[in-house]
């Protein structure tokens, strides 16, 4: 719901507001830029401004840049608004056209705040404001005021310069502000569940740097394709950000993986890949990596597996989806558009051993893994510098 003469966007943060101040400064600096950023990737015109505790967007399209902002990292929600004066008679006479538009009964409230100086405060807007959308319905219908469960809210923001009207929140994913921290090479398998978790990793901040494993005959194009599609689902939400996928070719040493290995092939295999993705993360400035675990979803997530994969790298390995159960990783896949691209069979299946062990003694992945295992992932890193990247 627009209020009549909609020309702008509310935006408001959430986490980034419990910063220290010159922190918060920062990091709305970075929202200002990557809210300006989305705006410009849908070919929305409008000019964004960073308050303190605010973005505010100005333009002619504001429901498509609440849209926009609202799918903004860092973004808790917007609202399309009308700018008035801070004055309480251009903000009844907004608050009577708003209503005329859009209160068609039931019960109201005014929600007001107020922040600055001004010779009247909030109470005044609310009793004022109440009183305009009263007279502005009266003759239609019989309005009724509920303030703990109105039907329609009639929200008033009022700043130093100017007070918007706004009638709705559209949420946003929360979190921070992309870019606030650095990078981490996210493990993309062209399954459901990584693409969620790099997804998560962004949502806090984090720049992801995709990394996809070419299993050679043990994966196939179509996972690679997957991977790809979920690369360029994310660089959506990543208008100012490279998101490039990376591919390293592991065919060759998955092979001879599964040739030397029987029930702690997919502990060594999970290792193997821990250490390409550090000589990565290291080639591109990254300071960990992100994987789509959750504890007890395969033999090789079990808690005390995970310990054991750990192990192989320096990094720390960030498991946004450590605790999720399956559907509800499936229904964020579909709620953050990765789900369709993503369902299919993973390579790694048939990689698998009978009888993968679910709690193996970490001598003993060691003893039975080639000795040469960490210098593949070596050479399959160096490989990934020089392959081909996919611009999405
Ligand atoms: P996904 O977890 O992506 O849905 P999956 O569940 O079949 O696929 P798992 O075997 O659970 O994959 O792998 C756990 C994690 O390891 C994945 O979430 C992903 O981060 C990483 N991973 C697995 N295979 C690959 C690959 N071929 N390339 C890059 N990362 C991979
Ligand atoms: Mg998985």
């Amino acid at each position: 719901m627009l209020p009549p003469g909609a020309d702008s966007v509310v935006v408001r943060h959430g986490d980034v507001g419990v910063k220290s101040s010159h922190v918060q400064s920062d990091m709305e600096r970075t929202l200002r830029e990557n809210v300006a950023a989305m705006l410009a990737d849908r070919g929305i015109a409008g000019d964004v401004d960073r308050e303190w505790g605010r973005i505010l967007v100005r333009s002619a399209e504001p429901d498509r840049a609440a849209d926009a902002a609202a799918d903004t990292f860092g973004v808790v929600s917007g609202s399309p608004a009308v700018s008035v004066p801070p004055e309480l008679d251009a903000i009844t006479d907004a608050l009577a056209d708003a209503a005329r538009e859009h209160y068609d009964g039931g019960a109201f409230a005014v929600d007001a705040r107020r922040a600055g100086s001004h010779d009247f405060d909030s109470h005044d807007v609310n009793r004022a404001g109440g009183d305009a959308v009263w007279a502005a319905v009266e003759d239609d219908f019989d309005p009724e005021v509920d303030l703990d469960d109105p039907d329609v809210t009639f929200s008033v923001e009022v700043r130093d310069e100017e007070a918007f009207v706004f009638l709705e929140h559209r949420d946003g994913p929360g979190g921070m502000p992309l870019g606030t921290q650095k990078p981490l090479v996210a493990l993309l398998s062209g399954g459901i569940d990584s693409p969620v978790a790099a997804w998560q990793a962004m949502k806090r901040g984090a720049p992801v740097v995709p990394l996809y494993l070419d299993l050679g005959d043990y994966g196939g194009p179509d996972h690679r394709a997957r991977a790809e599609e979920s690369v360029r689902k994310l660089d959506a939400y990543a208008p100012n950000r490279d998101l490039e996928l990376r591919v390293a070719p592991a065919g060759d040493a998955v092979e001879r993986l599964a040739e030397s290995t029987g029930r702690t092939r997919m502990l060594s295999y999970r290792r193997f890949m821990y250490r390409v993705a550090e000589h990565v993360a290291e080639d591109v400035g990254a300071a960990g990596v992100v994987t789509g675990e959750a504890i007890g979803q395969k033999s090789s997530q079990t808690t005390a597996n995970l310990g054991v994969v750990d192990r192989a790298t320096r990094l720390p390995v960030h498991r946004p989806l450590l605790t999720w159960d399956k559907q509800d990783i499936v229904q964020a896949a579909r709620d953050i558009g990765t789900f369709r691209d993503s369902t299919i069979e993973v390579g790694c299946n048939r990689l698998a051993p009978n009888q993968p062990l679910t709690a193996a003694p970490p001598e003993s992945v060691r003893k039975d893994e080639p000795d040469a295992l960490f210098e593949w992932a070596e050479d399959v890193a160096d490989a990934v510098e020089s392959a081909e990247v996919t611009h999405p």
